[in-house]
């Protein structure tokens, strides 16, 4: 089922599974596709920097269009992850890279219901601050260019502390220590833990 679009990259052990789809997806309506290419974009900015320019140098209805293209695309997007996931079980850590945006994505999906693309478009693009201020990332513009020639959101006003109040019960936090997925360039993510105490002063003030 296509109905979560989570799974537009999501499925990855039936590659074949994503093919015969193709013909599926493109009669999806076009909030379903603005999803899947939130992951699409992650994907690009955790992993693989080409990907992020082709992105930068195409459309949504260019891909829509274009099924070879919109394959490969997919294609590509199934091996990162299938990467990520295989390096995961020799090299503990990589698979969290795709977690990227969903930390304070999910925060502000359940507070504001959003779509999960929209959402976690929002995580990634304050994703991109917090790496700005912890690892010098300078690339935030390109990000949220990209995101809005996807149609989808970067900026949005929330209520800082109440996210980070729903954040704090994310599973993925460690004692008084969270693990955070950041940039230290396109292309190029990092898992960081950092200190609750510490990102909340983030959060608040971004
Ligand atoms: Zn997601």
């Amino acid at each position: 089922m296509w109905v979560h679009t989570k799974n537009l990259v999501g499925i990855i052990r039936q590659p074949s599974f994503i093919l015969h789809d193709i013909s599926l997806l493109q009669s999806l309506p076009i909030n379903e596709w603005e999803n899947g290419f939130a992951e699409i974009i992650k994907h690009a900015c955790i992993k693989d920097a080409a990907m992020f320019r082709h992105l930068q140098k195409t459309s949504l209805t260019a891909y829509m269009k274009d099924k070879r293209m919109l394959n490969e695309l997919i294609q590509r997007n199934a091996m990162i992850k299938i990467k990520v996931v295989q390096k995961d079980e020799f090299e503990k850590g990589d698979r969290r890279l795709l977690n990227f945006g969903h930390t304070l994505g999910h925060a502000v999906e359940t507070q504001y219901q959003l779509m999960h693309g929209q959402a976690i478009s929002i995580g990634m693009t304050y994703a991109c601050h917090i790496s700005e201020q912890l690892v010098g990332f300078s690339q935030t513009d390109q990000i949220v260019s990209l995101l809005g020639q996807y149609n989808l959101p970067s900026y949005a006003s929330f209520d800082k502390k109440k996210i980070f109040e729903v954040l704090k019960m994310d599973k993925k936090r460690i004692k008084k220590e969270m693990n955070f997925v950041l940039l230290e360039k396109i292309g190029k993510g990092v898992v960081m833990p950092i200190d609750l105490k510490r990102l909340e002063k983030i959060i608040t003030n971004l």
